[in-house]
């Protein structure tokens, strides 16, 4: 069972999708199922606490369009990805029988985040980023750099937030 970590922050923002598609749309509507302006400042509030230590005005500025227009069920979005969730590796060391990961059935070749790819991403988004989630499918800790791609996450004003199983023994913070 995954664990969720939260890590401390340097001064600095995070990343992710704010665009609610056909899939996200269900999803949506069980995450916030109280639609309307007043529910928007407990929107905000949920995800800035996180990112607080990161705020520049554009940021701020960029979040809370995105934030407006997920709660409108806009489509077509003005704002830019202000939440990052990247997948480190899609390798796991555990088999969890619901997992597409665990059960081997994740049709994707099996890989690791290069340096330069990961960097590539947060040079795109370093305006308007302001939280870090490393995690998908596999385990996060598995990839023999996650400490520096934490530090990179971090040098760009981004929280980090990480979900783990916390069974890679071999993992040490160098
Ligand atoms: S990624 Fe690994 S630990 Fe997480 S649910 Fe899948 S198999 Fe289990």
């Amino acid at each position: 069972m995954a664990r969720t970590v939260s890590l401390p922050m340097m001064p600095g923002g995070a990343a992710g999708g704010s665009g609610v598609g056909a899939g996200g749309r269900q999803l949506h509507e069980k995450l916030f199922p109280f639609r309307g302006p007043w529910h928007l400042p407990w929107i905000i509030e949920r995800y800035f606490r996180a990112a607080r230590s990161g705020f520049t005005f554009p940021k701020v500025l960029n979040a809370s369009l995105a934030l407006t227009e997920m709660q409108m069920g806009k489509v077509r979005l003005r704002s830019r990805p202000f939440l990052l969730r990247i997948e480190p590796t899609n390798v796991c060391n555990l088999q969890c029988p619901l997992c597409l990961c665990g059960t081997g059935e994740d049709p994707r070749k099996k890989g690791m985040m290069s340096i330069d790819d990961y960097t590539h991403i947060f040079e795109q988004t370093k305006r308007w980023a302001m939280i870090t989630r490393l995690d998908g499918l596999g385990e996060p800790t598995i990839h023999p750099k996650i400490f520096e791609l934490i530090r990179i996450a971090k040098s760009y004003r981004t929280s980090v937030v990480m979900h783990t199983n916390f069974n890679t023994p071999n993992c040490e913070h160098p």
